[in-house]
C-alpha cells in the first residue's frame, strides 16, 4: 500500500509507535520472506535461503494469494509482530521491518520513498528466478545462499 500523505512516519516513529496500518503499509512486498529457507540441526548453523517460493505465493502477480487466510493454509507462514522483532534476523538484509528494528533508513527503492510500488521488482523473488513449491521439490537443489 502506497504513502499518499505527507506523513513520513517511516523515518520519524520507531517500529513501536507504528499503527497497524503503518505497520502494513512499512512492507515492501518483496515477498523475499515467502521463499523456503532451510537450517542445519547445529544451533549456530546458518540459515541458507532458497529460490523455492511457498506454494501460496502469487507467482504472477506477486503476493499471497491468500492472505486473510494464510495461516491457516501455511502453517509455517510467520506473522511478523513487534513482540517478534528481536527474531527479525532470519528475514532478507533489505526487509523494512528488520531494517527499522535496527534504526537504518529504507532504501530508495523501497514504495513509500520511490512512490511507486513496481520499484521493488529487481530486489523482490522476480530476480531470483523463483520457483514455486511442490510437493516433491528437493529444496537443497535451490539453495541460493
Ligand atoms: S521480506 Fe519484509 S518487506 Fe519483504 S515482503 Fe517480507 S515482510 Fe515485507
Ligand atoms: S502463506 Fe502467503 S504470506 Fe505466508 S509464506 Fe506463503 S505466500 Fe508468503
Amino acid at each position: 500500500m502506497l504513502n499518499t500523505t505527507n506523513n513520513r512516519f517511516w523515518e520519524t516513529k520507531s517500529l513501536k509507535e507504528l499503527s497497524k496500518e503503518e505497520w502494513e503499509m512499512l512492507c515492501d512486498g518483496c515477498g523475499l520472506c515467502c521463499l523456503h529457507r532451510l537450517q542445519g540441526e547445529e544451533e549456530d548453523a546458518p540459515i541458507l535461503t532458497t529460490r523455492v517460493v511457498c506454494r501460496c505465493y502469487d507467482l504472477q502477480n506477486g503476493g499471497c494469494s491468500n492472505y486473510p487466510e494464510r495461516f491457516k493454509l501455511v502453517e509455517e507462514c510467520t506473522q511478523l509482530t513487534i513482540d517478534r522483532a528481536a527474531e527479525f534476523d532470519w528475514l532478507p538484509p533489505t526487509c523494512a521491518y528488520r531494517l527499522r528494528y535496527h534504526n537504518q533508513p529504507l532504501p530508495s527503492w523501497h514504495p513509500l520513498n520511490s512512490g511507486i510500488q513496481s520499484s521493488v521488482k529487481p530486489y523482490s523473488v522476480f530476480s531470483l528466478s523463483p520457483v514455486l513449491e511442490t510437493e516433491n521439490i528437493d529444496l537443497e537443489d535451490f539453495l541460493i545462499s
